[in-house]
């Protein structure tokens, strides 16, 4: 397998690897078997784990994370990028340090990698159903929050800070009150769903993006087949001797984006690897820009389509 590339963060020390291993699974696997996934994924040479307190799946790598240290796996817990992030319903005034320092009792760890808010909304309540009702669904204080995840940076319990499903206006908002920039936005992006305004907007910002959902989900809730079943990228696939996964993948790297993918198949994980010594050619690059347009996750789905989530939707 050809080495995984990292790329430098601003503000960051350690270098993130390209792809990490998202921990979101349809329908929500049970501990062991997340457990067990990682734990293949870091045989297979996967350094970078992307988790969410919403996810539920933080514990499960918390637990991988130390058996794989003691089966000697990995050295040290400084060869792992860990991802994980703020949910919406601790986005509000003294909640956010609380909030990281749950994360990281969950995970068993001192710190984290990376500390992302995963949603632009705050929640006023904990919700355990959608729709969430209207009520309970807040823009976000942007000024508080992004205070309470430089206080994050500042005690420790994070190397570094960015966002998630944030849109070019609101980052432009974020910018001009942090004090500590925010390094990564981490979207829904794939050859159906280019996002190049925002591409643009990041790069000339020093703001890196990550690709969640990069074979557009498929089999989840969330998702479809608009990437694996497409046939432009089918026959890109096959003409390279490649999978439409890996043609997606590759497309999204050589958008100099960095990934999560998830797979907890073994042979599926280490499939999504082999990406990195071939390149697409500028014709089979013109195809997939040519390619219809549809955006796969909506935060409507999961909160409802209050007039706030369609605009924050229609944002991004
Ligand atoms: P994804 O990685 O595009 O797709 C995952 C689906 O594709 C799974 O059903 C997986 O099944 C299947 N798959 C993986 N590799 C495959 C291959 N080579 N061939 C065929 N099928 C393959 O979508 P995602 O899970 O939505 O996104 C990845 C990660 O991004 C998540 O796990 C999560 O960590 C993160 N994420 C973040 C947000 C956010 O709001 N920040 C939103 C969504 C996701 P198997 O497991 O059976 O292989």
């Amino acid at each position: 397998m050809a080495a995984i590339p990292s790329v430098k963060l601003a503000g960051v020390e350690k270098a993130m690897p390209v792809i990490g291993m998202g921990t979101m699974s349809f329908p929500a696997a049970d501990l062991e078997t997340t457990k067990a996934a990682v734990l293949d994924a870091i045989r297979a040479g996967y350094r970078h784990f992307d988790t969410a307190f919403a996810y539920g799946s933080e514990k499960a790598l918390g637990e991988a994370v130390a058996e794989a240290l003691r089966l000697g796996l990995v050295e040290s817990r400084s060869d792992l990028f860990i991802t994980t992030k703020l949910w919406a319903s601790f986005a509000g005034p003294g909640q956010v340090v609380p909030a990281c320092k749950m994360s990281l009792w969950n995970l068993k760890l001192e710190y984290v990698d990376m500390y992302l808010i995963h949603w632009p909304v705050r929640l006023t309540e904990a919700v355990s159903k959608t729709p969430v009702p209207e009520e309970l669904v807040q823009a976000l204080d942007m000024k508080v929050v992004w205070e309470g995840m430089e206080e994050c940076v500042n005690l420790g319990l994070t190397k570094g800070i960015g966002v998630s499903n944030f849109s070019c206006n609101l980052l432009e908002q974020l910018i001009s009150i942090a004090k500590i920039p925010p390094a990564i936005n981490q979207v829904e992006l794939n050859p159906s769903w280019q996002q190049k305004k925002l591409r643009d907007f990041c790069n000339e910002k020093g703001i890196h993006i990550t690709a969640y959902s990069p074979l557009g989900a498929n089999n989840t809730k969330w998702g479809d087949n608009r990437i694996l079943g497409n046939d432009v990228l089918a026959d890109i696939a096959k003409a390279m001797g490649k999978t439409t996964a890996q043609v997606a993948l590759r497309w999204v790297y050589e958008q100099g984006v960095s990934i999560a993918s998830k797979s907890f198949n073994k042979e599926r994980m280490r499939q999504n690897l082999e990406i990195f010594d071939w390149c697409l050619s500028d014709e089979d690059l013109d195809k997939i820009s040519q390619l219809p347009q549809t955006k796969g996750v909506t935060l409507a789905a999961a909160l409802g389509p209050h007039p706030l989530v369609l605009e924050i939707d229609a944002s991004i």
